[in-house]
């Protein structure tokens, strides 16, 4: 299934510090939205370019709207699309902008504090928490947060967090320390399986025109 006008192309972008970065991007491709997604209520935006309009979504929903075709393309954090699965999409391109890592952090050795019992571990990335911590064979308990994991170590909620991290500066502010790295973090560029094939013309020239906005190759 994909968005069912063959002549529309729908991009789905990822609110917040994703936005930010994507923005610049689209400007550099010669893409620009009716009105700027970041100061506007609107969730659907007209551009420049005729049959490309833009929905502006939260981060962790865009994969959702390409793998069933509500949007053609999008743009998600790798993050996200690991916590997704992102088997029932195609990545054709790592756009190389918000990038961050994806980290374990905690107090000052907490990563030591529990011995005789598993682990608890505060995050919103509970499927990659789940396979990273069973790779290195150490049992945890994860418990689900939606945002601020900083707090639950210093409320004594978890042991350690998984989160993003990208100065550091969250942590440090919370007297928290990174310890590991799950992942190398950026926004990629994500395509639904049916609209390559169906709107595959149009679709190509968005790829080509992002890989060009993101080396910054186009006025
Ligand atoms: P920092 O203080 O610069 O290390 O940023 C950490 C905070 O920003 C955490 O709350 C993260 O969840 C969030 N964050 C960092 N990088 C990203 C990113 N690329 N996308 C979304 N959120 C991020």
């Amino acid at each position: 299934m994909s968005s069912s006008d063959p002549d529309m192309v729908t991009l789905a972008l990822s609110k917040g510090r994703i936005l930010e970065d994507t923005l610049p991007v689209l400007a550099a491709a010669g893409i620009e939205p009716e009105v700027d997604p970041g100061k506007s209520r609107k969730l659907v935006f007209e551009t420049n370019k005729p049959g490309l309009r833009l929905l502006v979504i939260r981060a962790s929903d865009v994969p959702t709207f390409v793998a069933y075709g509500a949007a053609d393309v999008g743009v998600a954090g790798k993050d996200v699309l690991i916590e997704h699965g992102g088997a029932d999409l195609y990545e054709p391109l790592d756009l190389g902008i918000a990038t961050c890592r994806l980290m374990t952090a905690g107090l000052p050795g907490a990563m030591d504090a529990a011995q005789h019992r598993p682990l608890r571990v505060a995050t919103k990335y509970v499927e990659t928490t789940r396979a990273h911590f069973a790779r290195i064979g150490r049992q945890v308990e994860i418990i689900k947060l939606y945002g601020s994991m900083e707090l639950a170590p210093l409320v004594g909620l978890a042991d350690v967090i998984v989160d993003l991290v990208d100065t550091g500066n969250t942590l440090r502010a919370n007297g928290l320390e990174p310890f590991e790295v799950l992942e190398d973090i950026s926004a990629r560029l994500v395509v639904n399986k049916a609209a390559q094939k169906m709107k595959h013309a149009a679709i190509s020239e968005l790829v080509e025109l992002f890989d060009r906005g993101a080396a910054g190759q186009v006025a």
